[in-house]
């Protein structure tokens, strides 16, 4: 590292050169492979990098703002990807240079994400693709998005599902914004009309989507529920244990009692996601990750309920409902009432909390499946 930064002083080198020679000398992720950006060490070290770096005043790649690239398609394309994929795509990535998005979810396949009807047809090296994506957070910033998309209707609907990276600038693709609850729109439906994707695009083989799909899936839980090293106090608890101590007039022995609660769940939670994030070999998340997306779910609910109620008066206001296009979310720039309400969808995003138990009952527990009758049904004959 010091032999890189001597090559490379950061207050000289401009951004984007600094960071490609970064991860050209395997300084990006340094679990990732050898000539990926990484150096095949253990993912614990990379906390180690990244701090060096900082203290050196080298420029960061904006994490927050590829959250999806970084946190699910950089693992998927590992995992999946050819060689010619990862070369072409996870150094852009990684720099910053390209957003990534999901497009995922449908009007018509949440949950049941099998069940989704954007359908891809083969037309000899190219795919024609056609369909209605909806709730893609940062499409309107993306040049990537991750697709599932029904390459094959006869068969039942786990089967045939195949999964590819489409050029949001493509003719075809056209992004709108949807409005949230927060008042601004950090989501979008995205309308596909006759889309070419090239073969060369699609990731993992054809008919295989869903076994992709979950390994993005599950990258997206972890991403979510235990993404990065956190200090203590970090997340939702910060703010509400500054209030606290700055506004002893608003203390109540009721509300001492549940703050506490609080602050001790978000420190297991916090101790919790960092066990998680030292099992983790690169690309191969488990269902685990289900359980730290399902906590962090129901923690930022109760912690910004509690905020809230903390702000007395106050929290009956809010900011600025103004329609905004946010490059990110960020819970902390804003007021109490703004991390109340983004909290709502923790519950629904990366899959419902209720998808997220039953995973944990099924393949961390060991409980009985729930049954699954439309499972040998042709997609096209399961009732609409
Ligand atoms: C802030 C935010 C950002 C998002 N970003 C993206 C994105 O970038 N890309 C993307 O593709 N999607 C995104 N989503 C969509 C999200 O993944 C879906 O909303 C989610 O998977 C639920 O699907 P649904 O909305 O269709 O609800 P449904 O699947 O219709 O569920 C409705 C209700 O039924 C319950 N339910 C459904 N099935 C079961 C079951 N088997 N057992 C028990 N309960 C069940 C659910 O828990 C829920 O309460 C985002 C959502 C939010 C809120």
């Amino acid at each position: 590292m010091l032999a890189f930064l001597a090559e490379h002083d950061p207050r000289e080198t401009p951004k984007q050169d600094f960071l490609n020679a970064r991860f050209d000398a395997g300084l990006a992720w340094v679990h990732y492979p050898e000539g990926l950006g990484g150096l095949g060490l253990s993912r614990s070290l990379q906390q180690v990098v990244d701090a060096e770096f900082a203290a050196a005043g080298s420029p960061g790649n904006d994490a927050e703002r590829n959250v999806i690239g970084l946190g699910m398609a950089a693992p998927t394309i590992v995992a999946y990807g050819t060689d010619e994929q990862r070369r072409r795509w996870l150094r852009e990535l990684w720099t910053g240079r390209e957003i990534w998005c999901q497009l995922f979810s449908e009007p018509g396949a949440g949950s049941d994400l099998a069940t989704l009807a954007t359908r891809a047809v083969r037309d000899g090296d190219n795919w024609v693709v056609s369909g209605q994506k909806v709730w893609t957070s940062l499409a309107h910033h993306a040049q990537r998005g991750l697709l599932v998309a029904r390459s094959d209707p006869e068969v039942p609907k786990h089967q045939g599902l195949t999964y590819f990276a489409v050029d949001m600038t493509a003719p075809g693709v056209e992004v709108r914004p949807l409005r949230q609850i927060t008042g601004e729109a950090e989501f979008n439906e995205v309308f596909l009309t006759d889309v070419r994707i090239p073969d060369a695009d699609r990731i993992g083989p054809v008919g295989e989507g869903w076994k992709v799909a979950n390994a993005t899936l599950m990258s997206e839980r972890v991403s979510i529920g235990a993404s990065r090293a956190a200090p203590r106090e970090a997340g939702m608890i910060g703010p509400a244990a500054a209030t606290w101590r700055s506004r002893p007039e608003l203390r109540t022995p009721g509300l001492h009692a549940r703050l506490l609660r609080l602050w001790i769940d978000a420190e297991v939670a916090r101790l919790a996601g960092e066990r998680l994030r030292q099992q983790l070999a690169a690309g191969q998340p488990g269902p685990e990750g289900s359980a730290a997306k399902l906590v962090l779910a129901r923690l930022n609910q109760d912690i910004s309920g509690f905020e809230l109620e903390l702000a007395a008066a106050d929290g009956l206001r809010y900011d600025d409902w103004s329609m905004r296009r946010p490059e990110h979310a960020n819970f902390y720039s804003r007021g109490p009432g703004y991390r109340y309400l983004r909290a709502r969808g923790n519950s629904i995003e990366g899959g419902t909390s209720e998808i997220m138990r039953n995973i944990i009952a099924e393949r961390v527990l060991g409980l009985p499946p729930e049954p699954r009758v439309d499972k040998d049904v042709p997609w096209k004959d399961l009732p609409r």
